[in-house]
């Protein structure tokens, strides 16, 4: 398993759920019918751009990510976060 101790809580955090904020749909820029809707993350300032066409389904969702929130080392399972948020709060609730 993928040793995540040094991984930033709030990055950890944000790999099950983001807290996003949005300023809802906008027309896209000199692009007649195109939705664009932008959120920021307000834990780790992750940004996601979807884009709607003029049928209103969301044809791209792109991700930037804030440096360093890419984990190397492959595949980064579900399991894998949960075990060091379990590892990280239990230290923790015990300290
Ligand atoms: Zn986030």
């Amino acid at each position: 398993m993928i040793d995540l101790s040094d991984y930033p809580d709030e990055y950890l955090e944000c790999r099950t759920a983001h807290a996003w904020k949005t300023s809802g749909w906008w027309l896209e820029q000199n692009r007649p019918r195109i939705y664009r809707k932008t959120y920021l993350c307000e834990r780790c300032n992750m940004i996601r751009i979807d884009k709607a066409d003029r049928n209103f389904n969301i044809n791209t969702r792109r991700y930037i990510p804030p440096p360093k929130y890419k984990i190397e080392g492959g595949r980064v399972y579900r399991h894998t976060i949960i075990a060091a948020q379990i590892t990280k709060d239990m230290v923790k609730n015990n300290e």
